[in-house]
């Protein structure tokens, strides 16, 4: 390694984010486009370069994956040689970026600075330009990431207090929920990235009618609409991080689908939480939306009003009370294989923003380390299904469904949702797409 002074790491709104800025790729200035030239996603994806296959780093914009690899051996990113970050982006994921903060900031401000519509365009640039790009639609994106550590949070307030209420109607939200931001230890190995099939999980499960348990197919299979953070530096064992150092914490954001069996999860759950009613499968977006792009949609903290307690000092920090929000808009779509025969469209079920939610992301990893509990560069840190006040925002088929209590005290039948096909979901059916969307 050569001993090149790294910047120091800065955060905030920055030259990068001018909403002014266009790319010579003109499908990235289409106001329509996920990938303007101010988001640059990161991923991975699988490529022959000097006869083999294998991962090469990328980043997505308009229509187009870029080559990262290909940047770094051209000098993009410094001497290919004799400097770390080219070096580090020839490995197979982003974990290494990821667990150092200083070379964040630098990789998005070198490809940046490659896709600006007024890059010098010589004869040089034309070739690597040629060599460096290929079409999204021809291209498989792989985990970006790998992820050995997963957990799953709890934080939005609308959802914990919609299944309290159909699970526990006396008791909704438990005294512990406005003090301590609820998680459990997911499973990573079962972590696929976006357009993996995934099989309805057998188990156990008890009607409560019924005397004894059975072993069988998920009857109640569901989706939570969530976003993940992919863990920055990360923390040495013993050594909890503090409110002033979460920012270097998070490297970036993806989308997640928490899959829940709700039957195998209501009679497992108690006492331990989720087991294997959510490990058979989580699926992630191919792409890490760096924590940097995100910046200009930070919004405040959800405001707790003069009823609910302050959290505890380790848990409340000025800053993040006024910029810990994102307003990330969230959409979920459902397409039945019915439908897709019938050539109809994805019919959207909600829509939700990630603004509403009670906890930060910022408090989730405050709580998560404070007992000296070390979180290690690229762990996924998933937020909990994202519902907000209305109907229309909630995140799971659990809440869509949910037709309120009866007269007995007791979840009335479920009221199930019509497709344009004239099918009926209270949970999803076999053949059925999940389509989570997020944007700002
Ligand atoms: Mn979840």
């Amino acid at each position: 390694m050569s001993d090149e002074i790294l910047p120091p790491f800065s955060s905030g709104v920055n030259a990068t984010h001018d909403p002014a800025l266009q790319s010579w790729v003109e499908a990235a200035n289409d106001p329509k486009s996920d990938f303007p030239i101010q988001n640059l996603p990161l991923v991975a994806f699988e490529a022959e370069h000097h006869g083999h296959t294998h991962p090469h780093l990328g980043s997505v914009i308009g229509d187009q994956v870029v080559d990262i690899g290909q940047l770094a051996e051209a000098g993009i990113f410094g001497d290919p040689e004799e400097d770390l970050l080219p070096r580090a982006l020839h490995m197979p994921t982003w974990n290494f970026i990821a667990g150092t903060p200083e070379l964040w900031s630098v990789v998005r401000e070198r490809l940046q600075g490659f896709l600006r519509a007024d890059a010098p365009g010589g004869q040089q640039a034309r070739r690597l330009r040629q060599k460096a790009l290929r079409p999204l639609r021809d291209t498989e994106l792989i985990a970006p990431m790998a992820v050995f550590n997963y957990t799953d949070f709890y934080a939005s307030k609308h959802h914990a207090t919609n299944v309290g209420t159909m699970f526990r109607p006396d008791n909704a939200l438990l005294p512990n929920y406005k003090h301590v931001p609820i998680g459990y230890h997911g499973r990573a190995s079962s972590i696929v990235t976006s357009g993996t099939p995934i099989r309805r999980p057998h188990g156990q499960t008890k009607a409560d009618d019924a005397a004894a348990p059975t072993f069988g197919p998920c009857k109640m299979l569901d989706y939570e609409m969530e976003l993940g953070v992919y863990v920055g530096e990360g923390n040495e064992i013993g050594s909890p991080i503090g409110k002033d150092q979460v920012e270097r914490e998070v490297f970036g954001m993806c989308i997640l689908n928490d899959w829940s069996a709700r039957d195998l999860q209501k009679w497992e759950y108690q006492p331990l939480g989720p087991f294997l009613a959510k490990n058979f499968a989580s699926t992630i977006s191919p792409y890490v939306v760096t924590l940097e792009a995100l910046e200009p949609f930070r919004t405040a903290g959800f405001s707790r009003g003069a009823s609910v307690p302050a959290p505890l000092p380790y848990l409340n920090d000025e800053q993040d009370r006024t910029t810990g929000g994102f307003d990330i808009t969230l959409e979920v779509y459902l397409q039945s294989a019915e439908m897709l025969k019938r050539g109809l469209s994805p019919v959207r079920l909600s829509r939700g923003s990630f603004k509403d939610m009670f906890w930060s992301f910022s408090q989730m990893i405050a709580h998560h380390t404070s007992n000296g509990c070390n979180l290690q560069p690229g762990d996924l840190l998933g937020s909990g299904t994202v519902s907000g006040p209305t109907a229309e925002s909630r995140g799971c088929l659990l809440e869509l469904t949910w037709d309120g209590m009866g007269a007995d005290g007791k979840p009335k039948p479920r009221r199930p949702i019509e497709l344009p096909s004239g099918e009926k979901r209270v949970f999803l059916a076999d053949g059925d797409t999940v389509i989570f969307k997020a944007f700002c």
